[in-house]
C-alpha cells in the first residue's frame, strides 16, 4: 500500500493494534495536553473539527481504497481524546464510517476517564450500539501519588468510574500502563495500586509501554531536578513482575495481555489471568539473568 486516503494533519498517533485501521482525525491534539511525559501533541491546538470535513474524507477515502482494491476491518478515531468530541459528531462519523465501509468490525476511540465521565450511560449506550466499540484508555498507574505527579489530570476514582462505566454501556476497554513512569521513588505503591485498578476494572485487554523520556518535557525537568528516579533495567523488569503479581486474583476475567510495544525491552504476551504463572516464570529467569545498573534511556548519572 502506498500514499494516504486522507490528507491528515499530522503529528498522528494511533494504538499498535489500530496499524491497519482507517484512521478518522475527529479531533485534533488533546484537550487535557498536559501530561508530563507526553510530547504527542505538544505542538497542537485542542480542536473539533467540523463534522461536514470528516464526513468528505470518509467519503473519499472509501474511493481512494476503491481504487486499492482492498478495504480495512477497523477504523479509529483520532486524536487523543477524541471520546471529549461531541456526542453527535461522534454518531456522525460513525454512522458515515459504517455506510461507506461495511466491511468494517470495530471501531475504536482513544479516551481520558474525564471523557468518559462527561458522557452520560445513555450517549455511551447509543455511541456502542451505533458501532464505537473500544476506548483506549491511558491508565499509566492506580496510584494517585503517581497520577498527581504526572499531572495525568484524572484520579485513580475516576479512573475505575469511568471504566466502569464504558463498561457497562458495552464497550471494550483496552487500557494502558506505563513502567517507570513512577520512578525508584513511588514504584512498590504504583505497583500495588496498578494492579487494584486493573482487578477492579478487568479491561478486555491490557497493555504495558515503557515511559520513555522525551528530551526537555516536564518529565526530563524532574528527573534532571532528582524529583523522579528512572528505573533501570532490572527495576522495570521486577515492576512487572510486581503489578502481575498483584493481578493474580483477578478471578473471572479473560484479559488479553501484551507488553510488546516498541518501547519495552523485554516483550511478553498472553491471557490474564491464566497464563500468570507462566509469564512470572519467564520474568523470574530474566530477571536473575538482567545485569543490575544499566539504564534503558539516557544515563542519568552522567548530567
Ligand atoms: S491525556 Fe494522553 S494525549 Fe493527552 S497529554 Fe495525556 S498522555 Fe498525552
Amino acid at each position: 500500500m502506498f500514499g494516504s486516503p486522507i490528507d491528515y494533519d499530522t503529528p498522528l498517533f494511533r494504538p499498535p493494534s489500530e496499524s491497519e485501521s482507517l484512521l478518522v482525525q475527529v479531533t485534533l491534539g488533546c484537550s487535557h495536553n498536559k501530561c508530563t511525559y507526553c510530547g504527542m501533541y505538544r505542538t497542537k491546538k485542542y480542536l473539533e473539527r467540523p463534522i461536514e470535513k470528516v464526513v468528505e474524507e470518509i467519503k473519499s477515502a472509501r474511493k481512494w481504497f476503491d481504487k486499492m482494491g482492498h478495504y480495512p476491518r477497523k477504523a479509529f478515531l483520532c486524536d487523543g481524546d477524541a471520546l471529549n468530541a461531541p456526542t453527535e459528531n461522534l454518531f456522525k462519523a460513525v454512522r458515515e464510517i459504517k455506510k461507506y465501509f461495511p466491511e468494517i468490525v470495530r471501531v475504536g476511540v482513544y479516551a481520558t476517564a474525564q471523557n468518559m465521565l462527561d458522557k452520560s450511560e445513555d450517549e455511551l449506550k447509543e455511541l456502542c450500539d451505533a458501532g464505537l466499540g473500544i476506548v483506549y484508555l491511558g491508565l499509566e498507574s492506580g496510584s494517585d501519588k503517581v497520577l498527581k505527579l504526572i499531572v495525568k489530570g484524572n484520579t485513580r476514582d475516576d479512573m475505575i468510574k469511568g471504566s466502569l462505566k464504558i463498561k457497562e454501556a458495552g464497550f471494550k476497554i483496552s487500557m494502558i500502563v506505563m513502567l517507570g513512569v513512577a520512578g525508584r521513588e513511588l514504584s512498590k505503591e504504583h505497583c500495588s495500586e496498578t494492579a487494584e485498578v486493573v482487578k477492579i476494572v478487568r479491561p478486555d485487554f491490557l497493555s504495558f509501554l515503557t515511559t520513555t523520556v522525551i528530551p526537555d518535557s516536564p518529565y526530563d525537568r524532574m528527573i534532571k531536578k532528582g524529583k523522579i528516579s528512572p528505573l533501570t533495567h532490572r527495576e522495570l523488569l521486577v515492576e512487572m513482575r510486581d503489578i502481575l503479581c498483584g493481578i493474580e486474583g483477578m478471578d473471572g476475567a479473560r484479559s488479553i495481555f501484551r507488553a510488546n510495544h516498541v518501547s519495552n525491552q523485554f516483550p511478553l504476551s498472553g491471557i490474564l489471568p491464566r497464563d500468570i504463572p507462566k509469564l512470572l516464570l519467564t520474568l523470574d529467569g530474566w530477571i536473575s539473568k538482567c545485569p543490575e545498573g544499566t539504564y534503558p534511556e539516557m544515563d542519568y548519572r552522567m548530567l
